[in-house]
């Protein structure tokens, strides 16, 4: 029996198939996901990123970093240390940050396995483009809730879909990297079964709040 990798009910729905794919809808926390023996291959996936994802997206992950601070800052006005999870800051870009005097550690499955830095909490987490690769949707969300401090930020940056009638055109899927992929409703859903507020769920940004 298939059941959803993020909330494990099994109350799940097909959407979409091809050839090379199918998709399914979870009917209790409405994640769509990738038929789980469709992955590809982790060197497959790494070769991928090293190839495309790590320099064509740099420019845009420390505009969504510095937005994201610009935002705390006019709700806190402290220093603050923050986890990158998921996709790595060239060095370079990193360093208005520090200037700024705030300290951003960064974890990458593939290009920056610091596995100690899950186990620290930090005053914010963001991800850039991450959730949409994730094969364990559950498991990488607990680890993400776990290292936030009380009162802590989450911004995600993952195309939100708005309705399933669009998934079949919906370009974002045919990356065969893109696994799993988000409607509002799943945030809702995770946050009212996590300690976590959803603050905003719009086109492709959520802001969360952990429980302080
Ligand atoms: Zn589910």
């Amino acid at each position: 029996m298939q059941h959803c990798p993020l909330c494990y009910h099994d109350n799940i729905s097909q959407v979409f198939d091809n050839r090379r794919r199918h998709f399914f809808e979870c009917q209790t926390c409405a994640l769509v996901f990738a038929a789980p023996g469709s992955y590809l291959l982790p060197a497959a996936e790494k070769q991928r990123y090293g190839r495309a994802g790590r320099d064509g997206k740099q420019k845009q992950l420390a505009q969504f970093i510095a937005t994201l601070l610009q935002q705390l800052q006019t709700l806190q006005s402290n220093a603050l240390e923050g986890l990158n999870f998921g996709r790595v800051l060239a060095p370079a870009l990193l360093l208005p940050i520090q200037q700024a005097g705030h300290q951003l550690h960064q974890y990458d499955p593939f290009f920056a396995p610091e596995h100690q830095l899950l186990r620290r909490q930090y005053d914010f987490i963001s991800c850039y483009r991450v959730f949409e690769h994730f094969h364990l949707p559950a498991k990488e969300w607990q680890i993400i809730v776990q290292a936030l401090k009380p009162g802590g930020w989450l911004a995600i940056s993952t195309p939100l879909l708005q309705s399933t009638a669009m998934f079949a055109k919906w370009h974002y899927k045919n990356n065969p990297t893109h696994v799993s992929f988000y409607q509002p409703q799943t945030f809702a859903y995770l946050a009212a079964h996590s300690c976590l507020q959803l603050i905003f769920a719009q086109k492709d940004f959520v802001l969360m709040q952990k429980a302080s």
